[in-house]
């Protein structure tokens, strides 16, 4: 069985009318870009606050941590501004900083993201196709449009649902049941793509849509789960 086939057959291709990407790892790679931010911040605590690279990030953890306690799983766990204002009351460090922290983190992160590889024409050729194409995304609204937007890909998207928006993060289920409202079908007429197995894929699987994992790197198989390791293998598996 070649590697094509055994994609094929754990989605049902024809009823596919909707594709729903996650963003983050899947439509540019959010690991590259978040070291390349995350160096500027250490040079900025190191600057600003003198505080070593071990000490920054020692507090960094602690403040999501923090947050993560109180918050729970909501779309304001992303927050940086929040994170960084948090760690600096802990620090006993003027405020001030943390707007400065988030604009140099957001903006350095925004101008190191590059699209995944054939991202823009597998997107650009799915609409050709007639797909609708959505977003199914854990973050704050705003900062999902602005990296839409950086990569070029906003114009080919029809909808979008962020846990902002669905007051929950995936894998809850109603990201999902939001996705598939404003998909306009059906559950099992929407696919959707993401790197991250649970979240993502299972989450999908769970509330009746068809999902597709994306993994780059490749890996073992998991029963059961199509994998694509390209965003352009989308074209080929719904062809
Ligand atoms: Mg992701």
């Amino acid at each position: 069985m070649t590697k094509k086939q055994l994609r094929k057959e754990t989605i049902s291709v024809m009823i596919v009318k909707t594709i729903i990407f996650d963003i983050d790892n899947t439509l540019y790679s959010y690991d590259d870009a978040h070291k390349a931010a995350f160096a500027r911040l250490l040079e900025y605590a190191q600057r600003e606050l003198g505080l070593s690279a071990e000490e920054f990030q020692t507090l960094h953890r602690q403040a999501n941590e923090t947050l993560k306690q109180r918050m729970g799983s909501v779309a304001a766990i992303h927050n940086r501004l929040i994170r960084y204002q948090n760690l600096l009351e802990k620090l006993g460090k003027p405020i001030r900083h943390a707007l400065a922290m988030n604009d140099l983190y957001w903006n350095t992160l925004l101008d190191a993201a590059r699209p995944s590889p054939g991202a823009a024409e597998t997107l650009t050729e799915l609409k050709r196709r007639g797909y609708r194409i959505g977003v199914g995304t854990d973050m704050t609204a705003r900062l999902q449009f602005v990296k839409l937007e950086r990569l070029s890909l906003l114009q080919c998207v029809d909808f979008l649902v962020s846990s902002e928006e669905a007051c929950a993060e995936k894998p809850d289920p109603e990201l999902f049941r939001l996705c598939v409202e404003k998909a306009g079908v059906s559950p099992e007429e929407c696919l959707f793509v993401g790197d991250n197995l649970r979240k993502d894929v299972l989450g999908a699987t769970a509330c009746g849509l068809q999902s597709l994992w994306f993994r780059p790197g490749g890996g073992e198989a998991e029963p059961g789960v199509g994998q694509i390791r390209a965003l352009p293998e989308l074209l080929e598996v719904l062809a």
